[in-house]
């Protein structure tokens, strides 16, 4: 197991990827020591894991325990090791910054099930700049926990209530929805499982009323299902108005910036918190069994669906500008996709690498100047007030950024 021992904090990758790919193989002796070996791996999270993965640093280690015990050592490689890889890049000079990220591209990931959001954020995004919206509204929906219930039964329990409630906003007026559905588990009780629908009205509709009304209907779902009364909440969002320029362009994952327009703004963070991901989640899950449970159920499963018209893309899309994804990182790169990915790399010649996301924050910890700028930068141009933006200043101010 050699290869594991911090040789000067140097791990042996090669022979790490040959342990995982024999025990993939169905190796015994290599099962053993893969496990051992990325169980560690993932407890030693480095700087860069943290600032992404934030405190969920037992949780990833249930799931790579999860993977492992179902024989899916190349999995659990990928997830441990998901954003070691993550490169820093920066443009001849230095005005413009970037990160591409090496994700695992697995949902039970805080990084993964995140970025795995921006698909609806650029669709809802991509409509509300370029056309005049409607009234919106966030609605969370939830019910009540029941102590010990397994995750999909307390699933099913909430889908029969949501198709009613579905119809009822359609019946006020609905005009496009963003629905998602997030997971929490009450520690020591049961799941808390809730809906968060972000609802654009259409022309004329008092968006007061229907909220009303889906409250009324939510409350005799509930009630009818022999359930104690759960109140619904609601926000109102914003009211009618022109398209919102500012949100044209801001699909990416991490690495965004806050608008300065209110309203852009309170978008932005609408429906960023409603895709947040699993980060939140996980603080509970944290017995063997419990990820296993979250893990089967979450793992595959479609968590965020839109309504309306946001489920169709809007055609002009240029000027947004996406992040791209590291080919084959993840298994997820089409073909497609890395074409495009090979042709920005030759349009864009002038980008230069900086390095791994850990050896830049080591360097500027140690003080290089351009590391510390290249930090700065980043730090400027996508300032918001998200958790891993939060964590990025923590570690900045840790060596004086
Ligand atoms: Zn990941």
């Amino acid at each position: 197991m050699g290869f594991l021992e911090p040789v000067a904090g140097m791990i042996d990758f090669e022979a790490l990827e040959a342990c995982v790919s024999r025990a993939e193989g169905g190796d015994r002796g290599a099962g053993v020591e893969a496990r051992w070996a990325l169980e560690s791996l993932c407890t030693r999270r480095t700087r860069w894991q943290w600032i992404i993965h934030g405190e969920t640093e037992n949780y990833r280690l249930g799931v790579v325990r999860y993977y492992c015990g179902k024989g899916k050592f190349v999995k659990a490689k990928r997830y441990a090791t998901c954003g070691r890889g993550d490169t820093a890049y920066a443009s001849e000079t230095g005005a413009a910054v970037k990160v591409k990220p090496m994700c695992c591209g697995y949902r039970l990931c805080p990084r993964w099930s995140r970025r795995y959001g921006r698909v609806a954020l650029r669709r809802v995004n991509g409509h509300l700049a370029g056309a005049p919206h409607g009234a919106i509204d966030h609605i969370v929906l939830t019910q009540k926990v029941i102590d010990g219930e397994p995750l999909p039964v307390t699933r099913e329990r909430f889908e029969k209530k949501w198709k009613r409630v579905y119809r009822a906003i359609r019946g006020q007026g609905m005009r496009s929805a963003l629905v998602t559905y997030h997971v929490k588990r009450t520690r020591g009780e049961g799941w808390h499982y809730h809906a968060h629908v972000v609802v654009e009205w259409g022309a004329g509709i008092d968006a007061e009323v229907a909220c009303l009304f889906v409250n009324k209907v939510w409350s005799v779902a509930v009630t009818s299902a022999g359930e104690l009364s759960h109140p619904v909440f609601y926000r109102h969002v914003c009211e009618p108005g022109e398209a919102i320029t500012a949100l044209k362009g801001d699909g990416q994952g991490e690495f965004w910036s806050e608008s300065k327009d209110g309203v852009a703004q309170c978008l932005q963070y609408c429906v960023r918190d409603v895709l947040q991901g699993c980060e939140n989640w996980v603080e509970g899950v944290d017995t063997e069994d419990l990820t296993a449970e979250f893990a089967g159920s979450v793992d595959g499963a479609k968590l965020h669906r839109l309504y309306g018209e946001w489920r169709h893309d809007v055609e002009n899309t240029d000027g947004v500008e996406e992040e791209e994804e590291e080919p084959g990182a993840g298994g997820t790169a089409t073909e497609a996709e890395k074409e495009k990915a090979r042709k920005k790399e030759k349009d864009g010649g002038l980008w230069v690498k900086l390095g791994s996301m850990d050896s830049v924050l080591l360097q500027a910890c140690s003080g290089v100047t351009a590391m510390c700028e290249f930090l700065e930068s980043l730090a400027l141009s996508f300032f918001n007030r998200s958790a891993v933006f939060r964590r990025l200043s923590a570690v900045r101010r840790t060596f004086g950024g």
